[in-house]
């Protein structure tokens, strides 16, 4: 590991301004940075440790949602009886990812910040526009068995990893940052994470010295709500496709519905016209193959991935089932 020096923030302040200086990281529980670290992917001149900040705890809002501490860790969030109640989609997203150890450590500050998992990202013997703007992509024309089918772009076709993060685009969360100069601003989720386009180095709207707060949750949605994460094995594995579901189904048909989809894009994909197709719909075979059409007409393979498209046609077709089971029992 390349030398750094480490700092151990007494306060949010003083972390953003720390924030600010060049080649600074924040860390927090480290799960991935240090692995990062380790390999030389990431070569911090300085850590910035938030981990003593008050940045813990799940709080009730005043409009009826959650303010979740960017401290919190995974396991606890995922434990917490508001949000299994409330917002089941998030807790059992939580407790889809990594595994017991790292959701031990993990923070959800730091989930929304974890790197990509491509391989290619990971080996400093390839070019990856991505480590090193400009070197270009690997993985294109490579393995891509892992690799994004919608808002790919000729610079770079990774996923985001996080399990966590698709069910917070769900539902419709938003990051609390507070700015180095002091100021507090809300970022949507939909906003939070950006595509590759032609800067894939460029992964969140974050700025120099931003530091994640906490995450807000708005008022609970009624209806079911589903997590399926199709993997490559049972545990410990990043997901190839995701579906998170919040639907609720009334006389038969649609009449709330909420998806995101992981494992497929550089950010929690979501489709608006999809929901608006649903609502209002039977919610029958037919009202889920056309909503699987019209969220794979824009998907893209990239070789080795393209098996992806006929498996989140059959993830979603599934999670609608299950809904729509649920509700009309
Ligand atoms: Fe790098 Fe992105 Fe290409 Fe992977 S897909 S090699 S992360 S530029």
């Amino acid at each position: 590991m390349i030398p750094f020096d480490y700092i151990r923030a007494e306060s949010s302040a003083a972390a953003a301004t720390e924030g600010c200086r060049p080649e600074t990281q924040f860390i927090a529980g480290g799960t991935n940075l240090l692995d990062l670290m380790k390999l030389q992917i990431v070569t911090p001149a300085r850590l910035v440790d938030v981990t003593r900040l008050d940045l813990g705890g799940v709080e009730e809002t005043a409009d009826g949602g959650l303010r979740i501490g960017a401290l919190v860790r995974n396991s606890d969030l995922a434990a917490d009886p508001r949000v299994r109640r409330d917002y089941a989609v998030l807790s059992r997203a939580l407790l889809a990812g990594a595994s017991g150890q790292l959701r031990n450590m993990a923070t959800t500050g730091g989930n929304l910040l974890q790197r990509t998992r491509c391989p290619y990202f990971y080996d400093t013997a390839q070019a990856c526009n991505k480590r090193q703007p400009g070197t270009g992509c690997a993985a294109i024309g490579g393995v891509t068995r892992n690799h994004a089918i919608f808002g790919a772009s000729e610079h770079c076709i990774a996923t985001h990893p996080s399990d966590m993060a698709v069910a917070l685009r769900a539902l419709d969360a938003a990051v609390e940052v507070e700015t180095p100069d002091g100021a507090r601003r809300l970022i949507p989720m939909a906003e939070f994470h950006c595509l590759p386009g032609d800067t894939p180095q460029i992964e969140t709207a974050l700025a120099p010295g931003d530091l994640i707060t906490a995450v807000l949750l708005p008022p609970p949605l009624r209806g079911s709500h589903i997590y399926r994460k199709v993997r490559d094995r049972a545990s410990y594995a990043f997901a190839l496709v995701s579906v998170a579901a919040v639907v609720r189904i009334e006389a038969g048909s649609f009449a709330e519905v909420a998806l995101a989809f992981g494992g497929v894009a550089h950010k929690p994909w979501r489709d608006a016209a999809v929901e608006a197709a649903l609502v209002g719909r039977p919610a029958d075979r037919a009202g889920f193959d056309a909503a699987a059409d019209l969220l794979l007409a824009e998907a893209r393979g990239q070789g080795g991935n393209e098996f992806k498209i006929p498996l989140l046609r059959r993830t979603l077709v599934a999670v609608l089932t299950e809904a729509a089971k649920g509700q009309m029992q």
